[in-house]
C-alpha cells in the first residue's frame, strides 16, 4: 500500500468504518481481513487441490479437456469467501480480492515455474459492465498477486465482447455458448508464459477458453489463478 493509497483508506474509514468482508466485523482502517478469517478462510493449494485442474482432489475434473496447464486457488467458495467475493462483485468492498491476490502471490513465489511468468492476465469483463462497477474484480486479484511477485499485470492480451451475459445467470449449456465471447486483443504472445487471474473457478470453462485464446496467440504456458474454487461436497 503506498502513502497515497493509505491516506485515502484512512479518510474513508472515518466515513465508512472498515469491516472484514468475510464476517463483517469492524476492523482497523489499515487491515483487509480480520485475523480469524485470514486463518479460517484461506488454505495452501498444494494440500487440498489438484494442481492440474484446480479442483478439490476428490472432485478432480482432469478427465475433461482443459486448455490451461495448471491451476491454483486459495479458498473454497463457501461462507467467508463467498461473502468476500459477493462484496467484491457488488463494488462495495475490494478487500477480499486484494487479500486473496496477496495469498496467491505468496504461493506463486514458492513455485519456480509460475515465477517464470511474463504477465498476469485478468479475465476481462465487458466495457459496459466495467463502467458500471468501476473496476474489474479479476484485475483487483491480479494486482494483489503482482504486489507480491512483481509480475506485471497485462490487460492487453484478452478482451470480452460487449453484451455477453454474466456466467452465473446462465444454465450449463448457455454458459458454454456464452464463454465464446472472449476474444484476442490482437497481440503476438509468442513464447510467453502467462497467469490468468479470476475470482471463482467453477467448471473451468472460462479459464479454459481464455487459455485457448492466449495459446492461439502464441502463449507457451498458461496457468490459472483463482481466489476461490467451487466444490460440491467437501468430504468424501
Ligand atoms: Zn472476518
Ligand atoms: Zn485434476
Amino acid at each position: 500500500m503506498n502513502r497515497f493509497h493509505s491516506s485515502i483508506r484512512f479518510c474513508l474509514d472515518l466515513i465508512y468504518p472498515n469491516r472484514c468482508p468475510c464476517c463483517e466485523e469492524f476492523l482497523p482502517w489499515n487491515e483487509y481481513l480480520c485475523r480469524k478469517c485470514r486463518e479460517k478462510v484461506f488454505f495452501c493449494p498444494d494440500e487440498v487441490l489438484c494442481r492440474r485442474c484446480g479442483k478439490i482432489k476428490s472432485e478432480c475434473m482432469c478427465a475433461v479437456p482443459l486448455e490451461y496447464d495448471e491451476a491454483a486457488a486459495v479458498s473454497y467458495y463457501d461462507n467467508g469467501a463467498r461473502n468476500g467475493l459477493l462484496l467484491l462483485k457488488d463494488a462495495s468492498n475490494r478487500n477480499f480480492g486484494w487479500y486473496a491476490g496477496v495469498r496467491l502471490g505468496e504461493w506463486i513465489l514458492r513455485q519456480p515455474d509460475w515465477m517464470k511468468a511474463d504477465g498476469l492476465v485478468p479475465v476481462p469483463m465487458s466495457t459496459g459492465k466495467k463502467l458500471l462497477r468501476g473496476y474489474n474484480q479479476a484485475e483487483v486479484i491480479a494486482k494483489g498477486i503482482s504486489s507480491v511477485t512483481k509480475i506485471p499485470v497485462r490487460k492487453d492480451c484478452l478482451i470480452k465482447k460487449h453484451g455477453s451475459r454474466e456466467q452465473h445467470t446462465l444454465g450449463l449449456r448457455e454458459r458454454a455458448m456464452n464463454v465464446e465471447k472472449f476474444q484476442p486483443a490482437g497481440r503476438d504472445l509468442e513464447g510467453l508464459r502467462l497467469i490468468l487471474c479470476d475470482d471463482i473457478l467453477t467448471t473451468g470453462a472460462t479459464m479454459s477458453r481464455c487459455a485457448e485464446i492466449l495459446k492461439a496467440c502464441g502463449a507457451e504456458m498458461v496457468y490459472a489463478a483463482a481466489a476461490a474454487t467451487v466444490y460440491r461436497k467437501k468430504e468424501g
